[in-house]
């Protein structure tokens, strides 16, 4: 048995098997094999393995993402049984007595260098297909299995160094039970997946992937961030109550589904949600949100080798909207950048990401896509209450400049007889320190804010979100922090606007006594968190958080302001 302490990402407690996603490296000699007849078979059946398993990924892929998707398969499967790839490798085989696995690779390895070469995109593609198809051929000739998210078909923790996010969008709830990483952190995009599908999760445990072989049985505890590797029959037993203790908890929070979320003295907040795909809207309505808060488009680019079409956009929000039925739908443009990127933009190599060209940055300056994705929200406007927020916004002139460029596309939508809600609101993420110090000058000229603490922590802290050695300086609850929110909800009230938080702060129970206390009129969060977030505010006075606001903004450390929440509210 060996415990790691990451950091708890995703709550509940997961009991399964290993699967690890490192890639294995192969060892491939130059040998000389004495049966031909029986390496070239080899040959064949790894061919074959190949071709089938390309093909339960096709399927799977056209389902669970359809079929542009799963069209990179069908390529694959082409580059299978191209004639002019595998006969080379077969006369190899035959005329030199060449193992198979040798003649594959130099093959492989001679097409990719040519096409690598050449001056065009398609054909450089073509060389990425060769690689990957190579790869797995490989894989069966050496009997080495190469990992695959979409292949997963029993009960299992994935154990990755990381997760992209896209990674984690092809995660199957029904078998993945919970996931544990070398890196990230609270906030990095793979542990907020992880809490819209509501797996549990660890992230940050630094070497999971060096302790963890395929198949050990792991115990992930998304509550405290523990990771045990080959538990005792004695933790087994105690962890499987505990996941038992969280499923009767769940039930109990359940029965606040339908109810509103108002606080001990009759305050009303807003209860919304975060998404990133139209999918995720069950869980939002499972669990009872009034809304919701933030919708991540990025995920709508993503898992895709081109950009969404207004079309494919437009079924997207409307889906959306209409699942809603009426409540509010935050909606915020394309936020690309930081660590979601999308490799067919090609855009070139920065050192520091987060800072760098990225969200409205790269839409102010790339505006067909941003004007792509602002037809098809307005188009979508009529199916429900649609509002849209601006990412990344650090200056006023960024700000009126996409509204500028949102009320072109509307004007020309209406030209065009197309139909536009008249009232949608249009608000900006608060994520930047400059936005928070210059709030009541952005308050003149926006209908909303929503503060991102996830990035406003990165960006005030100067501490990275992916870099779990700096992870100790992700502090909401640091005062600097609270007086940013502090003043943006003071500056959005004087100008009679209202404030969300759809960062990972609004659904933290320590934070939120605090913020109801500072007047935040709605808190966006992960579906799983909206119940136990409701049944706290029940039980919580707004006037008396309220009354405690300068003594909480006058003091010096997160661990007093955590100390002082744990007193005053009975939180732990
Ligand atoms: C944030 O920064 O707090 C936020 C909600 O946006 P994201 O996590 O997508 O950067
Ligand atoms: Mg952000």
């Amino acid at each position: 048995m060996i415990e790691l302490n990451g950091i708890g990402a995703s709550d509940g407690i997961a009991i399964a098997k290993a699967y690890s996603l490192k890639e294995p490296e192969f060892i491939i000699e130059n040998k000389t094999v004495s049966d031909k007849q029986q390496e070239l078979k080899k040959l064949d059946d790894a061919l074959n393995q190949a071709k089938s398993e390309l093909e339960q990924i096709r399927d799977t892929a056209r389902v669970r993402l359809g079929e542009e998707k799963a069209a990179i398969f069908s390529a694959h499967l082409l580059v299978l049984q191209d004639p002019e790839f595998i006969e080379p490798v077969k006369a190899d085989i035959e005329n030199n007595s060449i193992c198979a696995e040798y003649a594959l690779k130099e093959k492989a390895d001679m097409f990719i260098a040519m096409f690598e070469a050449m001056d065009n995109e398609y054909m450089k593609e073509r060389a990425a297909d060769i690689k990957d198809v190579s790869k797995r051929v490989i894989s069966h000739l050496l009997s080495v299995p190469l990992p695959n998210l979409s292949l997963i078909s029993e009960e299992v923790i994935v154990v990755a160094e990381d997760l992209t996010p896209s990674d984690t969008a092809q995660l199957n709830g029904q078998y993945v039970k919970g996931f544990t990483t070398n890196i990230g952190g609270r906030t990095s995009h793979s542990a907020i997946m992880a809490r819209s599908m509501e797996i549990p999760a660890v992230v940050g445990t630094k070497q999971a992937t060096s302790e963890i072989q395929n198949g050990m049985i792991l115990i992930v505890d998304g509550f405290t961030g523990k990771l045990i590797i080959d538990p005792t029959e004695k933790q087994l037993i105690e962890y499987k109550q505990k996941h038992e203790q969280y499923v009767l908890q769940r039930e109990e929070w359940s029965k606040l589904v339908n109810e509103a979320t108002v606080t001990e003295d009759g305050h009303h907040v807003e209860l919304a949600a975060n998404i990133g795909k139209p999918e995720d809207v069950e869980k939002v309505l499972e669990n009872g949100a009034e809304g919701i808060g933030l919708y991540r488009t990025e995920f709508l680019y993503m898992e895709r080798d081109k950009l969404p079409t207004e079309e494919e956009q437009f079924d997207a929000y409307k889906t959306v909207l209409e699942k809603m039925e009426g409540k509010p739908v935050v909606v915020r443009t394309l936020d690309i950048g930081g660590d979601k990127e999308l490799p067919y933009l090609k855009l070139p190599h920065e050192l520091n990401p987060f800072l760098g060209f990225r969200a409205i940055r790269l839409c102010l300056e790339q505006q067909d896509i941003f004007r792509t994705q602002l037809r098809a929200l307005l188009r979508a406007s009529t199916f429900g209450n649609l509002k849209i927020m601006f990412p990344m916004i650090a200056t006023v002139d960024e700000f009126n400049e996409a509204k500028s460029i949102l009320m072109e596309e509307k004007q020309k939508l209406i030209q065009e007889n197309i139909e536009v809600a008249e009232d949608i609101e249009i608000g900006m993420m608060v994520e930047i320190p400059s936005a928070a110090v210059l709030a009541d000058q952005f308050a003149k000229v926006v209908d909303f804010f929503s503060i991102g603490t996830n990035d406003l922590i990165q960006y005030t802290m100067a501490a990275d979100r992916m870099n779990e050695r700096v992870s100790y300086l992700y502090q909401p609850y640091n005062p600097a922090i609270l007086r940013l929110v502090s003043m943006v909800i003071d500056a959005a009230h004087q100008q009679g606007r209202w404030v969300g938080m759809c960062g990972e702060m609004a659904g933290d129970k320590v934070a939120i006594p605090l913020l109801l206390g500072l007047g935040l009129d709605e808190f966006s969060m992960s579906a799983s968190s909206i119940l136990p977030a409701r049944t706290q505010l029940k039980h919580l006075s707004k006037a008396h958080a309220a009354s405690h606001k300068a003594e909480l903004l006058a003091m010096d450390t997160a661990e007093k302001v955590i100390d002082f929440a744990k007193e005053t509210y009975a939180v732990n």
